[in-house]
């Protein structure tokens, strides 16, 4: 059975790309079979898997979802890229924020990426769905495609503000398009433990949001190693794998394993 994640939260720079990577990854390195998917026009996560130069790609995210708009044939294989560390990637890039804007006047225009992404789950046991920091029409749709949602949250100053904006778009789209989706849990990523600051911010986290969702009881700390390893188009886990932050993604991936059951 597969199971797709989006991992999703409209505020950037809290390790949305950081995360799809490594714990993509880190199901790869657990015998599953990955897909990734770049929802971003940042095409941030493409350019981390070392495909640098995202806007030359020909057949990314947009051109499928414009192809499935235009009810063309398409193969469910097209554009998918094969990363060296096992994952397979669908790209994103910046004529995302295009289709973006065409999708307004489109019939169903929530339902897009939901009617490519179920021709893909009988190939993938997870399907991993990197979100802009937005959440416009393009969340959305990868919101109607999921079953779950991973929520990563910067241990910084108030992150607990922005997440009810969020919280409040997933039970929508539960309530009216996509009655399974279901929040996984929230990641607390970039987190220093050195600092009483980011201690109080976790705990914060525990009191505003733990009875309602759930926590994952991996942290996610706070090393330079997770931007070395985004600039060499690899994993931190193969990157640097003593590290703390690598070891951190690979007890996340034993968490998300564990729901398996
Ligand atoms: P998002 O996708 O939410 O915008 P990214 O994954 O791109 O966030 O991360 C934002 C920045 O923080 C990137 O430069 C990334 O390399 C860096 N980063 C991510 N995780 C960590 C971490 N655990 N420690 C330090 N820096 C991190
Ligand atoms: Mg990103």
């Amino acid at each position: 059975m597969c199971r797709v994640i989006v991992i999703c939260n409209q505020k950037g720079g809290v390790a949305k790309t950081t995360s799809t990577v490594n714990l993509g990854i880190g199901l790869v390195k657990e015998g599953r079979k990955v897909l990734l998917i770049d929802a971003d026009p940042q095409g941030s996560l493409t350019a981390s898997l070392g495909y640098v130069e995202p806007d030359e790609l020909k057949t990314t995210l947009a051109t499928i979802m414009m192809a499935v708009i235009n009810e063309e044939e398409i193969q469910p294989t097209d554009g998918i890229l094969h990363h060296k560390e096992g994952v397979d990637l669908l790209p994103g890039n910046i004529e995302l924020s295009a289709l973006e804007v065409i999708m307004g006047n489109v019939m169903s225009r929530e339902l897009i990426m939901k009617e490519y992404v179920e021709q893909l789950r009988e190939r993938y046991d997870y399907i991993l769905i990197d979100c802009m920091p937005s959440l416009g029409m393009i969340t959305i749709n990868a919101l109607v495609s999921a079953d779950l949602v991973l929520i990563p949250v910067q241990a910084a100053y108030l992150p607990v503000k922005g997440l009810q904006q969020l919280i409040k778009t997933i039970s929508m789209v539960k309530r009216r398009l996509n009655r399974k989706l279901q929040i996984q849990g929230i990641l607390l990523t970039m987190v220093d433990f050195r600092t009483n600051y980011a201690k109080d911010i976790a705990s914060r986290v525990h009191e505003t949001y733990g009875a309602e969702i759930e926590i994952f009881h991996t942290v996610i700390p706070f090393s330079v190693k997770a931007a070395e390893a985004s600039a060499e188009g690899i994993s931190i886990l193969t990157y640097c794998p003593g590290n703390k932050v690598g070891i951190a993604y690979k007890n996340l991936t034993q968490e998300v394993l564990s729901y398996e059951n």
